[in-house]
Parts: C-alpha cells; structure tokens; sequence
C-alpha cells in the first residue's frame, strides 16, 4: 500500500474513495463536509438523508464511518467519517484513532482500492494540525497488515501548506 501526500481540494482527488470529515447529523456542515455536498451534488444528501431514517436514526457516532455515493465528484464513493472535537480536559485520540480504521474497512467493503483521507478533526473540530497529521500517518500503517492487501493507495490531502508540512514530518518519519 503506497501513501502519499497531495496538496489541494480533496473534492477533485481521482481516488475511489473520498473520506468526509462529517459530523454526526450527516446533514452536511462547514469545511470539507460543505465543499463535499456542493461540489457532488443532491445525491450525496438523499443518501446520508436515506441512511438517518433506516440504519443511522440518531445519526453516525463519533469515530464510525459509512459510505454512500459520491455524487457528481470524480470519486465513487464518500466515506463519511465523525471526528472527535478536540478536548484539552480528556483525551480522545482513540475516537480519531477510530475514523481512520473505521474509514478503511469501509472503504474495503465498497471495494475501494484508492481512498483520500482530509486532517480529520484539523479544522473547525479544532485537533491540533502535528498531532491530527501523526495520528493519521501512524493509524493508517498500523492498518497494512489489516487492508494493505486491498488497498493499494492512500492519499492524504492537505488543504493548505501547514498541513502539508506536518504530514511530510511524519510520513518521513515512518
Ligand atoms: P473537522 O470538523 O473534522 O475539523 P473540517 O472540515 O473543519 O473538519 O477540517 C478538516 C481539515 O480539512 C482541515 O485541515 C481543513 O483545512 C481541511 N479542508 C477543508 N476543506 C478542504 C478541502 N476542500 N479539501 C481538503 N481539505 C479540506
């Protein structure tokens, strides 16, 4: 499995699987979640709407994660993932440990085999961009011996050079 890093707008990745930093509505929201819906279209909500009245009625718990279709993006699918908010009083790392496996093992029962993962929690949940960025990194090589055999690629996609860097640190480091 290769990981890279690819600066930009995730919205335009060429990937099977694009993974949305969601919140637990589905509804659609602010950052990644809102360029998502707007650039894929209606399709994308009628799905996570389809999802709230069948098997997610009080919607999609922190650190889950469940596809639908992508829309109109280059993608197939979305994976929609709940990051945890960033807390100084408790540690949460788990819960994003979560998303990123959560998200991966979704994508595999998709039959993804290219996915591209945003600094979940980085933005408005407000994770601090080092540690949100190591986190990725490390949960998704922990995750080889699980996915790596269907999996080839994993993109991680910063939105702005912060990120870039930081995730270039720590995939130096692996
Ligand atoms: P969260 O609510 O999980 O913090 P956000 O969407 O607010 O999610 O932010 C997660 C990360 O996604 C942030 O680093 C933000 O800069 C980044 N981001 C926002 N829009 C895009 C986009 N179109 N493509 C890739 N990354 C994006």
């Amino acid at each position: 499995m290769d990981m890279r890093i690819q600066p930009g707008d995730i919205t335009r990745a060429q990937v099977d699987a694009v993974v949305n930093a969601a919140n637990s509505s589905l509804m659609g929201g602010g950052g990644v979640d809102g360029a998502i819906h707007r650039r894929g279209g209606p399709s994308i909500l009628e799905a996570c709407r389809e999802l709230r009245n069948s098997s997610l009625p009080d919607g999609l718990p922190t650190g889950r994660a469940v596809a639908t279709t992508a829309g109109e993006l280059p993608a197939t699918w979305v994976i929609h993932t709940v990051g945890p908010v960033y807390s100084i009083s408790e540690d949460r790392t788990e819960l994003l440990v979560s998303c990123y496996r959560e998200s991966l093992r979704a994508a595999v029962d998709v039959g993804a085999t290219t996915v591209a993962f945003p600094a979940i929690s980085a933005g408005i949940y407000g994770w601090p961009l080092e540690d949100a960025t190591r986190v990725a990194v490390e949960t998704v090589q922990e995750m080889i011996d699980e996915v790596g055999e269907r999996i080839t690629e994993v993109l991680f996609v910063p939105f702005d050079e912060a990120a870039e860097n930081a995730y270039r640190r720590h995939i130096a480091g692996c």
